[in-house]
């Protein structure tokens, strides 16, 4: 199984490059500041549905949801200060690092994990160096 703390971080690099910053605040104020996904899908108008597929999708990448939440309250603000690659103009997705341009985020982020590999391992190993000594005890 791969690093519960890399797989993580990766989620989450991921969806900021991408510029899915209401996920990144759901995902966020789920596991730290506990709120509750009904709430968090009136905020953020995305379908409860969603926002629960997201929870899951970070559960599983830690099987705990203790680790979870220490992990991302630790990375969190880090996650924040990096670029997103991917912008929205009028209802197109541009990728900055290549120009190309896409119809929603689910193909913008297949396509940073297709074509800019390098860029997200980049970018995970310079969030990991800011956090330094990340704990994972609870
Ligand atoms: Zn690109």
């Amino acid at each position: 199984m791969e690093d519960p703390v890399i797989a993580l971080v990766r989620f989450l690099v991921i969806k900021r490059l991408a510029g899915n910053s209401s996920m990144l605040m759901a995902v966020k104020e789920y596991f730290v500041d506990g709120v509750s996904p009904s709430s968090i899908s009136y905020k953020y108008k995305v379908s409860k549905f969603r926002v629960r597929g997201y929870i899951q999708r970070v559960t599983e990448k830690t099987r705990n949801s203790y680790l979870a939440s220490s992990i991302i309250k630790q990375v969190f603000p880090v996650i924040l200060e990096v670029e997103p690659a991917v912008i929205k103009v009028n209802e197109k997705y541009v990728c900055l690092l290549c120009d190309q341009s896409f119809n929603n985020e689910i193909t913008v982020e297949n396509h940073l994990r297709r074509k800019h590999e390098e860029h997200i391992n980049k970018t995970i190993k310079e969030v990991l160096e800011s956090v330094k000594e990340l704990s994972t005890s609870s």
